[in-house]
């Protein structure tokens, strides 16, 4: 099957390959709202209670987004999320979580989650959340033009990056924003504007999302030694992506 049929396929209305959802969230009310939610937008909901049971649906099935809660009967939803990009599982994860001061917002993104919920939220947001989660990965597959500079490669059908002849693992959101940034080489861009154009939406107070996940690029990039830095920050406004051809010999 190309891409494209698989583009067809998943816009046409009553379409066969329904998205599916793992939702795990031991309340048990919580969990038949945002169920009832994601039924009446047309996808697929698995309920998990605990992390045990979270982890033997993700043994056996195909899931296209996770929406993780933390205080779990058997753990820290973080531990899962750990876990899996300890597997190199790209998979995108959004921690639904009562924490919410800032250092524990960052410890969520820290553990390779793409995205966050502070409970209680609004069903509209989180309707609004997931399509965005999930579109970008639909979008992502219809890209299918490499990406590359010397010494960077970045691949938007198979989302795989080499730094320097080295692969890079990358998160979802990792992968995304800096297939953004170097689709724009140069070009200057605002905390807001890498919200909306990478995580779909853009909301006052959320800029510290953008800073993490820059950081942990960063970091990941940085795994080579002698390499010119790739994303700079540009003061007082933002971030660009700076080709390595004008510093590579
Ligand atoms: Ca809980």
């Amino acid at each position: 099957m190309t891409g494209d049929s698989r583009m067809n396929t998943l816009t046409t209305k009553g379409h066969a390959h329904r998205e599916q959802i793992l939702l795990v969230e031991d309340e048990q009310d919580l969990a038949k709202l945002v169920m009832l939610n994601l039924k009446a937008m047309d996808y697929e909901v698995i309920h998990a209670s605990t992390l045990q049971q979270a982890i033997q649906v993700i043994e056996t099935k195909r899931i296209d987004l996770i929406l993780l809660d933390r205080m779990l009967p058997d753990g820290d939803g973080i531990m899962l999320c750990q876990q899996l990009r300890q597997q190199q599982q790209p998979l995108p994860i959004m921690l639904l979580t009562a924490k919410d001061t800032e250092a524990d917002i960052v410890l969520g993104l820290e553990a390779g989650s793409d995205d966050y919920l502070v409970k209680p939220f609004s069903v509209l947001e989180l309707r609004a959340r997931v399509k965005a989660l999930l579109r970008r990965g639909i979008v992502q597959q219809a890209q299918i033009d490499e990406v590359a500079y010397d010494g960077l490669s970045i691949n938007p059908s198979t989302r795989q990056v080499t730094a320097f002849d080295c692969p890079l693992e990358l998160t979802a959101r990792e992968f995304d924003l800096l297939l953004f940034l170097a689709k724009h080489p140069q070009q200057v861009f605002s905390r807001n504007q890498l919200l909306e154009a990478v995580w779909g939406y853009s909301y006052e107070g959320y800029e510290h999302t953008v800073n993490s996940h820059i950081n942990r690029l960063r970091n990941k990039l940085a795994q080579n030694a002698d390499h010119p830095e790739l994303v700079k920050t540009v003061w007082g406004v933002g971030y660009k992506f700076s080709p390595p051809e004008a510093l590579a010999h």
